[in-house]
């Protein structure tokens, strides 16, 4: 897919109403230009415009066109990677300001949602559903890690807990996030954009970055026009390519995909997941699933390379549904869409700094809902003088993939058959 087709998903068919935003053309002045209209871009904008700062965001296709408008909608608290790998990895000062950022996206979405009135359909409550006993053993050491970080909204759910939750037979247990929850993905961003242009920040869309020109001011050039600012974020995530050869090299875009049913009756889905918790399982290539706001069943999973087609994808979710519900055999799949997350060695997100002024966010791997949201407020205090979030990510250690970036698919590749196959033997 190039960075200019529509993507044929659930959330682009029922998007808010939005306008269209114009190529930039010309030359341009701001405090900070940032690449990339999803929630990294968007977000770290939206809090340098609420700080008075000149913002111009430059998206190469439209407002949330990547991994933003297209996820799971599920609002999942701490990173990718959890607490106790960032304990091995970190200063004790910087673990404690990454543990106490792990359970702020979450509330910075709801912020903003209710800041500017967002509608997103936002439903609260999230859970994490363990296929094996193992997991459920592992769920309970992270309810414990958690707690000792101060955060103390997990229930542990039983086997006739999680039943009561969600209506499938595929589970032994798991645990209720009471902050967790779910969103239409695309209308938040769109909520966001619009929240900038509220307060002055100005977004041109099919207006891609081709060339970085560094310095005081940097400068960023596209097709028709450029812009001058004393800053620079890079938000383009795993959409980015090859503009800045230092950010690809240490990190892998991967496939994943996404199938959406046509609506459930009422009864159904009050049956299904009656209190409408959104649900991720805990295999590495999970599954993730919830209901829309008019009743779809959401259902994506796995890492994928290479399916583009929709029947494609439904050959590739459809299966993984029917076995969490059987009963769903027959419905109908309205929409099937593929999205890329941006996968990194360690599973860490990356932050930093080229020279002085151009800053980055990228590589949550697959979770980064909240994560973006986090990133987007560490980045604008940063360029705002107070980089003590910003430096804490950033001290985290960022790797190359190994054999350089020729190999990386195959690597990871087989990386995710590895893992795959610890799932299925349950160890
Ligand atoms: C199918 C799918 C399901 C997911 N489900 C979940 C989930 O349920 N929960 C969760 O926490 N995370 C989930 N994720 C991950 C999450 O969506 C991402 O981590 C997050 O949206 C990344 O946001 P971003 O702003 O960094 O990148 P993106 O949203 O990808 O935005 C990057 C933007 O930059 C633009 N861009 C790139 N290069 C340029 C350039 N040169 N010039 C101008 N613009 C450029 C792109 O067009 C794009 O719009 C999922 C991801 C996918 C793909």
């Amino acid at each position: 897919m190039t960075a200019f087709e529509p993507v044929p998903s659930y959330y682009a068919a029922s998007a808010n109403p939005t306008p269209p935003r114009p190529a930039l053309q010309g030359q341009v002045d701001a405090d900070v230009c940032v690449i990339g209209a999803g929630y990294t871009g968007l977000s770290t904008a939206l809090f340098l415009a609420e700080a008075g700062y000149k913002v111009v965001v430059l998206e190469a296709a439209s407002v949330g066109w990547g991994a933003s408008g297209r996820n799971g909608g599920q609002i999942v608290n701490s990173y990718s990677r959890d607490l106790d790998a960032i304990e091995k990895q970190a200063s004790p000062g910087n673990l404690k300001l990454l543990a106490e950022m792990a359970f702020e996206g979450a509330q910075i979405i709801r912020q903003r949602v209710k800041d500017y009135a967002i509608d997103c359909d936002l439903k609260e409550g999230g859970v994490m559903a363990a296929i094996t006993n193992q997991q459920l053993k592992h769920l309970e050491t992270q309810q414990t890690l958690w707690q000792k970080y101060g955060y103390d909204q997990l229930d542990l759910l039983d086997a006739k807990g999680i039943r009561s939750v969600v209506d499938s037979e595929r589970y032994v247990g798991g645990v209720l996030d009471h902050t967790g929850g779910h969103i239409h993905p695309l209308n938040l961003a769109l909520g966001e954009a619009a929240a900038l242009e509220s307060l002055g920040g100005q977004i041109y869309e099919h207006s891609a970055v081709t060339q970085i020109k560094p310095g005081e001011p940097v400068e960023l050039v596209t097709a028709q026009g450029s812009v001058k600012a004393r800053f620079a974020v890079v938000a383009g995530n795993a959409y980015l390519g090859d503009l800045l050869p230092q950010l690809a090299s240490k990190s892998m875009p991967c496939g994943t995909q996404v199938i959406t049913t046509e609506p459930l009756s009422n009864e159904q889905a009050a049956r299904l997941i009656p209190q409408d918790y959104c649900i991720e399982d805990c295999n590495y290539l999970l599954d993730y699933y919830r209901l829309s706001g008019d009743k779809r069943l959401i259902y994506g999973g796995g890492v994928v390379y290479g399916a583009r087609d929709p029947a494609d994808i439904e050959r590739i979710i459809r299966p993984k549904m029917q076995k969490t519900f059987p009963e769903l055999a027959k419905i109908k799949v309205d929409y099937a869409w593929t999205g890329n997350f941006l996968l990194t060695l360690s599973r860490l997100p990356q932050m930093g700094r080229i020279g002085s002024n151009i800053y980055y966010s990228q590589g949550c791997s697959g979770h980064g809902v909240t994560f973006t949201h986090v990133a987007g407020k560490s980045l604008a205090l940063a360029i705002q003088g107070q980089a003590e979030r910003f430096d804490a990510f950033a001290s985290l250690p960022h790797y190359p993939f190994p054999g350089g970036r020729l190999f990386r698919v195959p690597f990871t590749a087989m990386g995710a058959l590895y893992y795959n196959l610890r799932d299925r033997l349950g160890i």
